[in-house]
């Protein structure tokens, strides 16, 4: 929170410490700071101005700079930084960021020292739109909003509005992005008042997916852009959608990106780090860290996606859903193909109990460690051993990250044993 003691008197005078009392004339929100913060609620209620730090960031941006925003409950990461991918391997000097990595403050930091970028995209949290001043995308994506963050949304429309906050100011210049079946998102996107163009994921216009052929299709536009998507390397049938996802906000920005250039990038398109990332082989044995999928819909879509025989590492501190249980039924159907599921961590044995009850048999080990080794005693050559573990990190690592290296260590300790 940015807050400046100086004396204009007909500005706000806030008691927030009961001690000090000072002149705020703007509260620039981070992220983590939630609305209902007692100074915050002060300040509000005295009708203090308050926007988070993307909308005080974009209001230092330059005007032509086109802008693309990514949000969602999952995806955000790498759908952004396919589409920085994209846009630079199309000639373009692009800067990517927000919610990933470097604040956009940043960016408006450096375009006023001179920079020239031709285009950005911007992850955006639901947190960041909550005070989105004037944020104003040339494209704004809303990929998906399954329940999360409710502690600080407190409803799921709550939630799925902050994530709409992202259309508040786009005008019919703009086009907002959306998932097909998404009614709640597409109700809020029509009580929107300045009325931008349309596209989803899912139908056309927007991107629809058969097989590994996209089509790309415009608002206005008589025929669909078709790329073929079977050059990717990146594993999951989640990031095909993800790719043409990207390849539509790359032709949707008014940069003049390429049919041809885009589908010469596609193939050396790379995820971020621990979301479906190769980390190499052993033994004819690929290992995929998906350490990133720390809630069940994410883990659904990495192993629902993931192409031929597996073992997968499910574990850690699992999330309670709204009826109390782990919610793993549902994960149940997708697992039923797999060579084997190994469970770990501190909801490890009610994990296996929910998936026992919906016939997935799972050996339960007690961390990372043992459900890797008695991994790399099951699994045979052709096969994937997949971490994409549906829970929290923080019973045994530091966050994701941590748990992601952990995983990326245990098999170099491997092939340096093997060599
Ligand atoms: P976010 O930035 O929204 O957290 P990430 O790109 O970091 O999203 O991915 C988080 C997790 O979600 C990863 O485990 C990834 O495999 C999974 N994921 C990626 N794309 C999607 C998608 N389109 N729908 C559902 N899950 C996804």
């Amino acid at each position: 929170m940015y807050s400046h003691r100086h004396h204009r008197h007909a500005l706000p005078a806030l008691d927030l410490d009961g001690q000090n009392v000072i002149i705020v004339d703007t509260l620039v929100l981070s992220p983590g700071v939630p609305l209902t913060q007692p100074a915050v609620e002060a300040a509000l209620e005295c009708g203090v101005p308050a926007v988070s730090e993307l909308g005080f960031a974009f209001a230092a941006l330059p005007v032509a700079l086109p802008l693309a925003a990514v949000t969602g409950t999952n995806g955000k990461s790498t759908v952004t930084t396919f589409s920085a991918q994209l846009l630079r391997a199309c000639g373009l000097t692009t800067w990517a960021g927000g919610n990933l990595g470097t604040p956009l403050s940043e960016l408006a930091l450096a375009c006023r020292h001179g920079a020239h970028f031709d285009a950005a995209v911007v992850e955006v949290s639901s947190y960041q739109l909550q005070l989105p001043g004037s944020f104003q995308p040339n494209v704004g994506v809303v990929l998906n909003v399954t329940p999360d963050h409710l502690e600080r949304h407190l409803s799921m429309l709550h939630y799925a509005a902050a994530k709409c906050n992202c259309f508040a100011h786009m005008t019919p210049d703009d086009l907002a992005i959306i998932q097909e079946d998404d009614e709640v998102i597409a109700q809020l996107l029509a009580d929107c008042g300045g009325h931008p163009e349309r596209a989803w994921l899912g139908r056309l216009p927007g991107c629809t997916l058969q097989g590994s052929q996209a089509h790309l299709q415009l608002p206005g536009w008589d025929d669909a852009l078709e790329l073929d998507l079977s050059g990717l390397t990146v594993p999951g049938r989640h990031n095909l959608m993800n790719a043409a996802t990207a390849a539509l906000l790359a032709v949707a920005l008014p940069v003049g990106v390429t049919r041809e250039r885009l589908q010469a990038a596609l193939p050396a398109l790379q995820p971020p780090p621990h979301r479906m990332q190769v980390l190499g082989q052993l033994d004819g044995i690929t290992w995929i860290d998906d350490s990133k999928a720390t809630n069940l819909e994410a883990a659904i879509a990495g192993i629902s996606g993931l192409e031929g025989p597996a073992v997968v590492l499910l574990g850690g501190q699992a999330k309670a859903q709204v009826d109390g249980s782990l919610g793993f039924a549902r994960l149940a159907p997708h697992l039923h193909r797999y060579r084997a599921v190994m469970v770990f961590g501190t909801s490890g044995p009610a994990i296996a109990q929910e998936l026992d009850a919906c016939g997935v048999r799972c050996i339960q080990t007690t961390n990372l460690a043992a459900a890797v080794a008695a991994a790399r005693g099951l699994a045979q050559s052709g096969d994937t051993i997949l971490l994409s573990p549906a829970c929290a990190s923080f019973d045994e690592f530091r966050n994701f990250e941590h748990r992601g290296q952990c995983f990326a260590q245990l098999l170099q300790q491997w092939q340096d044993a093997a060599q």
